[in-house]
């Protein structure tokens, strides 16, 4: 699947509803392939005081269901369109979710990286 395809997927699933003034859910969409060839997405839940937790993080719970750990590809969208790259503690769940992730590729604005790229000094 190439990445024009999973940004599509990406931006369709995005979605922000409010919960109340100051929480919301699916601001950042995220869609992802594994190596068994399955796509997941993702929607943040944020909240104030920092309880909320990342679209990355929701895509990687429907992973563990299936028993799936390996990622291919992986794209992030704020807003429905804007390209975002996952945030630190993301990348470092990625990684600890199985170590081959350091060569998972991720979509950034400008440019296809690895995520060993994005994880300097592991
Ligand atoms: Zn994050």
């Amino acid at each position: 699947m190439s990445f024009e395809e999973l940004l599509k997927i990406a931006k369709k699933s995005s979605k922000e509803i409010a919960l109340n003034s100051k929480s919301s859910y699916g601001k950042v969409a995220v869609a992802c392939i594994t190596s068994k060839n399955n796509i997941y997405t993702g929607l943040c839940l944020k909240t104030t005081c920092n309880v909320g937790f990342c679209a990355e993080t929701a895509a990687i719970a429907k992973m563990l269901d299936n028993n799936d750990t390996k990622i291919t590809k992986l794209v992030a969208v704020c807003n429905g369109n804007e390209i975002i790259s996952p945030c630190g503690k993301c990348r470092e769940q990625i990684y600890q979710l199985n170590h081959d992730n350091l060569d998972c590729e991720i979509l950034l604005s400008d440019k296809i990286v690895k995520l060993k790229e994005l994880l300097p000094e592991i």
